[in-house]
């Protein structure tokens, strides 16, 4: 099973310990690309906005997945990836 969480570290560690100069641009790039792309697929819970009326679960990037009003009427789904952006959503917590 890949451990996905693990190797973000591990990477991290290394970029950390190795410095970034001009020698290493390149790798050095390719590897915060690499850190971006992994994170993506870590799966983050929903963030909840709400007022009153009504509670919005939305992503990182704005996108808004669903609204629940206070009457039980729910708007919108649980998809388990984001379609805006890809993020790999958790709504492991959201009944
Ligand atoms: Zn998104």
């Amino acid at each position: 099973m890949r451990n996905i969480l693990g190797s973000i570290s591990t990477i991290k560690n290394f970029m950390g310990n190795a410095g970034r100069n001009t020698c290493n641009e390149y790798l050095y790039n390719a590897l915060l690309n690499a850190i971006e792309s992994m994170e993506m697929d870590v799966a983050m819970k929903p963030i909840e906005d709400s007022c009153e009326e009504k509670t919005h679960y939305k992503c990182k990037c704005e996108y808004i997945f669903l609204t629940k009003y206070s009457d039980g009427h729910r708007m919108g789904n649980k998809p388990n990836y984001c379609e805006r952006c890809g993020q790999a959503i958790d709504w492991s917590q959201v009944g």
